[in-house]
């Protein structure tokens, strides 16, 4: 804290990976401590921050901030995606690193954990000052990465447009035609479910959870946060299982439709008009749209946080528990508070973290990569069933953890531990690194 004292979100995912590994740090105390184990772990391998200057529409220069956070190579080349939001600070980026890396390690694939971005504010931006943002964070961000060193993804912020245009510029700059970006346009080496993977990698490990305890998707309501990709191919998929979906949101407000999602109106509202989640209730006058937060406390049996970091805090947790919510599965990155978190798990609730839950969408970029590597492509078949595989194996891994530990059902502690061994086990073998 002392030495970060600006990085609350960093310390917060840190707190809670090492509260959830007590069990597994007193046993191996005297090692980790003459290794400096927990020190170098929450240690990055490198900060790269740099400036990023581009002209907007009115000829005016516009300077903004970029990082690259390469946390830990320990089983693989850096992997995470790159953020674009007025909110990006590098205590955000740092604790998008850190959970990357156990979230990487229980995917079972050789990635490593990094993230990236810049506070760059893609909202109401033209085409042509988004590729001249992205074109200048190439021009310095390409210094750090490729195929085989670290390769960066999607985010919020950053779809496949985004995606297009740092690869056209890292091609330019380099001369290389690689797979250093993954999320990329299926005509230029991009993967087939890639733009699914993660909405659909959360809802297929909360069918595992929800199996394992004798429940299930079909016939559930369903409220979901967000109405970015994750939120949309999340939906899609609950709705494929036979659930209703019935609340949708964004940063300004949510929409609730007692009928269920209407998901091609919510497609062309946001991957054709780049619009707000409001005009959904313009072509269903059926739903209701709600200015502000209040999405939680809309009646669910189960909860899925697809919007950003913190957006569901005790008092939220309360209500979806009052309403009779009994899972919780997160698509984004540490959406629940430390309290909600608490409060689900002494309640009773079933709860799957981001870290276990939305891995999909790494899983799935590493499979991009490996189709780059062998210049080969798959059906969108066999990455889907690639994509469920892995998702089941990181449910067993987290399960079979928690209950080694004496801590069945919590599936927190199961995914830090799982994700922690193994990469603990390469630094190990790497020597002092
Ligand atoms: P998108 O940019 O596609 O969508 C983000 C959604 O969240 C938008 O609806 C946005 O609303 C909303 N949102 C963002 N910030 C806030 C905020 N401060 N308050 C309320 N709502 C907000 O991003 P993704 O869907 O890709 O990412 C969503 C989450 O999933 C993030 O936490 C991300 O880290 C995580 N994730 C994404 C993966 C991926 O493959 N894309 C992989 C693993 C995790 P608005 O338009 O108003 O900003």
């Amino acid at each position: 804290v002392e030495k970060n004292p600006s990085e609350k979100e960093f310390h917060q995912a840190v707190k809670e990976v090492l509260d959830s590994l007590r069990v597994v740090i007193e046993k191996n105390e005297e090692k980790y401590r003459k290794d400096a184990l927990l020190e170098r772990i929450t240690e990055p391998e490198r900060v790269i921050s740099f400036r990023i200057p581009w002209v907007d529409d009115k000829g005016q220069v516009q300077v903004n901030r970029g990082f690259r956070v390469q946390f830990n190579s320990a089983i693989g080349p850096y992997k995470g995606g790159l953020r674009l939001h007025p909110s990006v600070n590098q205590g955000i980026i740092k604790f998008l690193g850190f959970e990357q890396i156990f979230k990487n390690s229980l995917t079972g694939l050789p990635i490593g954990g990094g993230k990236g971005g810049s506070d760059f504010d893609p909202k109401g931006k033209s085409d042509r000052e988004i590729m001249a943002f992205c074109q200048s964070f190439m021009t310095e961000l390409h210094k750090y990465i490729g195929a085989d060193t670290d390769v960066p993804a999607g985010d919020i912020g950053v779809g496949g447009r985004e995606i297009g245009y740092l690869y056209g510029q890292y091609k330019r700059l380099t001369g290389l035609y690689e797979g250093v970006l993954t999320g990329k346009g299926l005509t230029y080496g991009g993967s087939l479910a890639r733009t699914e993977a993660t909405g659909y990698g959360l809802v297929y490990m909360l069918d595992e959870m929800l199996k394992a305890n004798g429940k299930a998707i079909a016939g559930s309501t369903v409220v979901i946060s967000g109405s970015g990709n994750v939120a949309i191919y999340a939906t899609q998929k609950a709705q494929q299982l036979g659930a209703k979906v019935v609340a949708l949101s964004d940063s300004n407000g949510y929409v609730y439709d007692k009928d269920g999602i209407d998901l091609d109106l919510v497609r062309e509202i946001k991957e054709v008009r780049r619009g707000r989640i409001k005009e959904y209730v313009e072509a269903r006058p059926g739903a209701v749209y709600t200015e502000g937060k209040g999405i939680w406390t809309v009646p669910c049996d189960i909860a899925l946080p697809c919007a950003t970091q913190n957006e569901l805090g005790l008092e939220d947790a309360k209500a979806l528990k009052a309403n009779g919510c009994y899972a919780v599965a997160e698509g984004a990155n540490m959406p629940s508070t430390r309290e909600a978190t608490d409060f689900f798990q002494e309640n009773g609730m079933l709860f799957m973290p981001g870290k276990a839950a939305n891995a999909g969408g790494v899983a799935t970029s590493a499979l991009e990569m490996s189709q780059n590597s062998q210049r080969l492509s798959w059906s969108f078949e066999e990455v889907d069933a690639k994509l469920h595989e892995i998702m089941i194996g990181i449910f067993k891994k987290v399960d079979e953890a928690s209950k080694r530990y004496g801590l069945e059902g919590n599936y927190v502690a199961g995914a830090n531990i799982a994700g922690f061994e193994k990469v603990v086990e390469a630094m190990n073998a790497q020597g002092v690194v």
